[in-house]
């Protein structure tokens, strides 16, 4: 069965989550650890742990939990104190997976201001392996593809893979392809041929093992534009053709598909159903 959901609100509690992602029927989700607008927030206590664990082991379609990092976090930062603020709160939220077992957390690469690449990229491996030296738990960090505005890095793959390279603890690291942000950044993937072509950009240079989950989402600009803004499935620059071919993909049946589209008016429910339908699988019954 395909895992496809949404990114769902851990307003109340993060076991709330799976509460909602159950009310629509997701048989994947994603959530933040905590506040994504915040570094650092008391733990998790046993209760929350608890309810939680209680409420996935309850779940009816819930299969698949992945976390995303709080957008504050900047390992890239060439700033010494706020790096390792940066990263002592990517410790904490994988320390919150850890708790909840969750296995991938989401993360934006990171921007280095005006730095330039290279030492972005460093900058970015050597927090990873920081935390890796220091904790070992069962979370593996998945960088996200980004749209690159800015200074940001992650728009390239071969920014991924020189992260992964760059890092002592590459082997702990997969990748998260966002449809909007790979998008944005310039590769089109929204034919037939270009989708296959792309995808075979991907497996070079990342490698398709390394990938973890995909952030299903239209786009509001067009190709090449840089801009990060998330369209509804079929309302943007991708249009419908290039979800069908995710969805019919036998290579991505068993990755978590998050969307992470606006919310308001029920359109989660109208965009999973769309790509359920687009999957040719029958959506659980509700
Ligand atoms: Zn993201
Ligand atoms: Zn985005």
């Amino acid at each position: 069965m395909q895992l496809i959901g949404a990114h769902m609100s851990i307003a109340g509690g993060v076991s709330n989550a799976i509460l909602r992602g159950d009310e629509l029927g997701c048989t994947a989700i994603q959530i933040f650890v905590k506040n994504a607008r915040r570094l650092f927030e008391k733990p998790l206590d046993n209760d929350a742990i608890k309810k939680w664990s209680d409420n996935f082991n309850a779940s009816k379609y819930v299969k698949a939990v992945v976390a995303h990092s709080g957008y504050l976090i900047n390992l890239a930062s060439p700033d010494n104190e706020k790096w390792e603020r940066y990263t002592e709160a990517m410790m904490d939220e994988m320390t919150r997976c850890d708790a909840l077992g969750i296995k991938y957390i989401a993360l934006h690469p990171g921007s280095p201001g005006d730095m330039g690449e290279d030492f972005g990229l460093k900058r970015i491996a050597s927090a990873i392996d920081a935390i890796y030296d220091e904790v070992n738990f069962d979370v593996d960090i998945a960088l996200e593809t980004t749209a690159g505005t800015g200074y940001h890095l992650g728009w390239r793959f071969e920014h991924l893979r020189k992260i992964m390279d760059n890092a002592k603890f590459g082997d702990r690291l997969k990748v998260i392809y966002d449809t909007c942000h790979t998008f944005s950044a310039g590769y089109d993937f929204t034919s037939e041929k270009g989708y296959h072509s792309v995808w075979k950009e991907f497996d070079n240079i990342i490698g398709l093992e390394k990938l973890a989950a995909m952030h299903i989402n239209d786009s509001k600009y067009p190709l090449g534009s840089r801009r990060d803004r998330h369209e509804h499935i079929g309302q943007g620059f991708l249009g419908i053709e290039p979800f069908k071919l995710i969805m019919q993909d036998s290579r991505f049946i068993e990755i978590p598909k998050i969307l992470e589209t606006p919310k308001e008016d029920d359109w989660d429910r109208k965009n999973l159903n769309l790509l359920w339908e687009l999957s040719g699988e029958t959506p659980p019954k509700l």
